[in-house]
């Protein structure tokens, strides 16, 4: 379970301009996660419609960035390290070119290239024999954003050597749910929220005109809200180490890692970052783990238009400065 949910506050029906406007809502699993598709229309059998088509980009999405389908363009890429760059969609260098601006900005936190550790490590919950530092070490030296060549006018991608893999475990939800935003407001949709598994990109309002209410839950303190925030017109995600841990000589570390050492990251239990695209968010989030709290939250004070909320393993909670947490809680 993700520790952020929407509330919805109004009845499911509301009548405005003279039009009854309904909300309808639809839970569904996809990309291996449980999303919500939430939205306000006078239509329910075509707002049902629009979902289902909403699933269809998803699920082509998911053909897109999967590192399983064997098939899938982010495949080929990665089957042609070392080898030679690869012609890929407009779409997937794009999203490949903006992960990498991120990377940068968070100084190599977040990184489509920690995907060569991957297979390392198994988060499954329980006390592991960690590998040998030297295997580690070898895998490290394949990850760097830099060496993840793009050629603009080719439309190529050429990860420069052999064993080097990237992933969209980190991004890809929020990429998600950003384009069935997208898809839904070109359809003329005035309001929703999508939630890919606690990445959550709103626009709009309730039929009320009162805005979307997400609540944060203290993953340490599960049965109480903590906080709860308004949703106007932007995104919030929340990353949190819950469900996929291990442990080290009885130390919990989470399913994020460290593209600096190749160990998991430790530390942080939960974050939520608020910012205008939940692609950002969802990378932001995941460089916050590898951060630590204090730097953390210092990076995040120095970025425009973007705030964080972040919970460390001993249970304090820290906020961007334009968070009023007392005002939240
Ligand atoms: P959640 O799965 O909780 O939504 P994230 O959005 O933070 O979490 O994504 C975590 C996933 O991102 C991991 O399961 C892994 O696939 C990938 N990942 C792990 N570490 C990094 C990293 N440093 N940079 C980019 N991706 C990462
Ligand atoms: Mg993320």
């Amino acid at each position: 379970m993700k520790h952020i949910f929407v509330l919805l506050t109004t009845t499911f029906l509301f009548v405005k301009n003279g039009q009854a406007q309904e909300v309808i809502q639809r839970k569904f699993e996809k990309m291996g996660s449980s999303f919500e598709i939430t939205l306000v229309h006078s239509n329910p059998i075509y707002a049902q419609q629009l979902i289902d088509e909403s699933i269809a980009e998803i699920d082509r999405i998911e053909r897109l960035i999967s590192s399983w389908d064997k098939n899938s363009q982010t495949s080929l890429v990665n089957k042609m390290a070392g080898i030679r760059s690869q012609v890929v969609s407009k779409e997937l260098f794009d999203l490949i070119l903006r992960a990498n601006t991120i990377a940068r900005l968070t100084d190599g936190a977040f990184d489509l290239s920690y995907a060569s550790v991957d297979k390392l490590w198994s988060f499954n919950r329980e006390e592991i024999t960690p590998p040998s530092p030297s295997v580690v070490e070898a895998s490290v030296a394949k990850i760097g954003f830099e060496k993840i060549k793009m050629d603009t006018e080719k439309q190529t991608v050429f990860l420069l050597e052999k064993g080097m893999k990237i992933g969209f475990g980190a991004i890809g939800k929020g990429y998600a749910a950003d384009r069935v935003k997208s898809l839904l407001l070109e359809k003329g949709v005035e309001a929703g929220i999508v939630n890919a598994s606690g990445d959550m990109s709103a626009w709009g309002t309730q039929p009320d005109g009162s805005p979307w209410q997400v609540g944060l839950i203290n993953p340490l303190n599960k049965n109480k809200v903590f906080s709860w925030f308004p949703l106007l017109n932007t995104a919030v995600v929340t990353s949190g180490d819950y469900e996929r841990y291990l442990l080290m000589d009885g130390k919990r570390y989470g399913h994020i890692i460290n593209p600096k050492t190749g160990y998991p990251s430790q530390g942080v239990v939960s974050c939520t970052v608020f910012a205008p695209k939940a692609e950002l968010a969802d990378a932001l989030a995941t460089a916050l783990f590898v951060m630590g709290s204090e730097t953390g939250i210092d990076f995040i004070d120095q970025l425009p238009n973007v705030e964080a909320l972040m919970i460390t393993d001993n249970g304090k909670i820290i906020a961007s400065k334009n968070i009023d947490l007392d005002e939240n809680i």
